[in-house]
């Protein structure tokens, strides 16, 4: 039997007097009346912007116009990257139904779908009659690679996934010259992001190598790769490649999109941000939190609480319930161990391995502080990581 311990890991520390973001975040730091940096680059940046944004809806239209025309005798005329989750699943009705675009829609199989996850894709697909590209990726890299990142003991073992995600998604538009490329990322629900220590940069190729090449058995011949020079620099300012984000120009309440989307499509809502893949939800409401310390549900909280859709209170009440489900996580357990071809032991044993941190690692980590600095400074990022 696998050696779970329940004790309450949900300890909050110092908490901010505004979100529930706490000290479990190392880099955390408050003004005089305890309120914490998320919140003040929330007030005095994100929001700032984020209200410019859906003022100016005339910049927006001329975009979409832009869109629509650069479709005109194409097959599509932007591409959406779809999870099935929430965020991807609004944008892709708004897409199609409120913006009149003609969109691709692409998902990436890495091997992770929940049922729900599949079920929504395909009802909101079908009933919008629009066409799915479906990527597989190569199940026994992607497994090669996962163990890696166990092996490795970094928190950030969601990184083969997410790579997977993005790299398919620029490798696509790079090949087929899609100009436009209309993503979920949005203030509303995400406004605070993980801390660097809790989610390293996912795009972080060299760190995915030097993982690999020190706990991966066999070479990485298919799995798709981005990097953040090619994706940040290379596609935007060479190639002209342009990544949307229309929820950010758009009122976007999410009980009101998933009523929507339910009533609409029969979409059926998850118990978490990022439950329609199955790893996701058992790193994010398990591990994370259970090895580390680390809760997402702070940072999903706190966004929604700085946007006005839920009250402090009621996340303090939440985050008194473990992130996780007691009684069937030891089956969460025992399906990922039996997917990744270990035994519940081996995994087990990872779990309890010392802890280490992307620093361990080669990674970019310097390319990146650039890079969002300089984005900062010109105003074309807001709500970056730290
Ligand atoms: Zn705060």
């Amino acid at each position: 039997m696998i050696n779970v311990k329940f004790e309450n890991q949900n300890k909050l520390g110092k908490i901010c007097t505004n979100c529930v973001m706490d000290t479990t975040d190392s880099s955390i730091y408050f003004d005089t009346n305890g309120m914490c940096d998320h919140c003040i680059n929330f007030y005095s940046k994100t929001l700032v912007s984020w209200e410019k944004s859906l003022a100016n809806s005339d910049t927006f239209n001329k975009t979409l116009d832009r869109i629509r025309y650069y479709g005109r005798g194409k097959e599509f005329d932007c591409i959406i990257g779809m999870s099935g989750g929430i965020d991807s699943s609004y944008l892709v009705y708004l897409a199609k139904e409120v913006f009149n675009l003609r969109p691709l829609v692409f998902h990436v199989d890495a091997g992770w779908n929940t049922q729900v996850a599949v079920n929504n894709i395909e009802c909101i697909i079908e009933k919008l009659d629009l066409d799915l590209y479906t990527h597989v990726v190569d199940w026994e890299e992607m497994k090669d690679l996962q163990l890696s990142y166990f092996k490795a003991g970094v928190p950030h073992i969601d990184t083969p996934q997410d790579h997977a995600f993005f790299a398919t998604m620029y490798n696509f538009a790079s090949k087929y010259n899609v100009k436009y490329i209309l993503t979920g990322a949005n203030y509303s629900t995400e406004c605070v992001r993980n801390p660097v220590e809790w989610m390293y940069y996912q795009s972080d190729v060299i760190q995915l190598k030097d993982i690999h090449k020190k706990f991966g058995t066999k070479p990485l011949r298919n799995y798709p790769l981005t990097s953040i020079l090619w994706h940040k620099l290379y596609l935007p300012f060479i190639k002209g490649i342009k990544v949307i984000m229309p929820l950010n120009h758009f009122p976007y309440i999410k009980s009101e999109a998933m009523q929507l989307l339910q009533d609409k499509f029969g979409w059926q809502p998850y118990p978490q941000k990022h439950f329609e893949s199955r790893f996701t939800k058992f790193y994010e409401s398990y591990w994370l939190p259970k090895k580390f310390g680390y809760d997402v549900r702070k940072v999903q909280y706190s966004s929604l609480i700085l946007t006005g859709q839920m009250t402090r209170e009621d996340a303090i009440e939440k985050l008194k319930q473990p992130p996780y489900n007691e009684s069937t996580i030891h089956q969460d357990f025992e399906y990922i161990a039996n997917k990744l071809g270990i035994t519940i032991k081996e995994l087990q044993t990872y779990f309890e391995s010392p802890n280490k941190t992307y620093k361990n690692y080669a990674s970019q980590e310097s390319i990146y502080k650039i890079g969002s600095g300089v984005f900062k400074l010109f105003g074309l990022e807001n709500a970056g990581k730290r």
